[in-house]
């Protein structure tokens, strides 16, 4: 598979900025609405947005049992921020009737930095990337709380009042960073993804 297709989900959130982030990392993006368009693609990729009306609108668009089942078939599956949150299999801080997608044995905290530290930028270690530190761009985010024993930890918060909160994890094709990759113009994060793709 020399150029992937990976699907953006295409509901709500920053789909224009992953789409541009995926065809410069040697994927082609497309963005899904249908459970039909989802059938299609070798990977997908759920936005930053707003959780709880990205949960809603997966049932609109009858894309949640769809998107859960294909998850559990080993789809791979990229999550920043929203995405992060509904690809958890536990959400605190959350809508009672929030669903979740079970893609990652986690549990998280949304908006979790408080509002003194609503939306920050730092300098990160990311395991997998060479090189100079990730920029990551942190936007009323969540953290992770809990990580189950099958989840490996990409990154955490070098400093300051979050120091040591787990903010970017993997489990076997399923990634997800509190912060958005795709809003920096680096794209090493999306790039690790299509390689991960491409290598299922
Ligand atoms: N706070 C948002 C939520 O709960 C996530 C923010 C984001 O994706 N930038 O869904």
């Amino acid at each position: 598979m020399s150029e992937p297709t990976i699907g953006v989900l295409a509901l709500q959130g920053d789909v224009r900025e992953h789409l541009a982030a995926l065809e410069a990392s040697g994927a082609r993006g497309i963005g899904i609405r249908r459970p039909t368009e989802l059938d299609a693609v070798d990977g997908v990729i759920i936005p930053g947005g707003e959780s709880t009306t990205m949960s809603t609108l997966l049932s609109v668009f009858d894309l949640l049992e769809p998107l859960r089942a294909r998850l559990k078939d080993g789809l791979p599956a990229y999550g920043s921020c929203a995405g992060m949150i509904l690809l958890a299999t536990e959400i605190l801080d959350t809508r009672p009737d929030a669903q979740h997608l079970d893609g990652l044995d986690i549990t998280v905290r949304r908006n979790a930095f408080g509002r003194q530290v609503d939306s920050f930028e730092t300098d990160l270690d990311f395991a997998g990337i060479a090189g100079d530190p990730v920029r990551a761009v942190f936007i009323r985010a969540p953290w992770v709380e809990r990580v189950g024993p099958a989840v490996e930890v990409l990154a955490t918060v070098p400093q300051g009042p979050a120091e040591g909160r787990v903010v970017a994890v993997r489990q076997a094709n399923v990634m997800a960073t509190s912060f958005h990759p795709e809003v920096t113009g680096d794209r090493r994060v999306h790039r690790l993804f299509v390689d991960l793709v491409r290598s299922v």
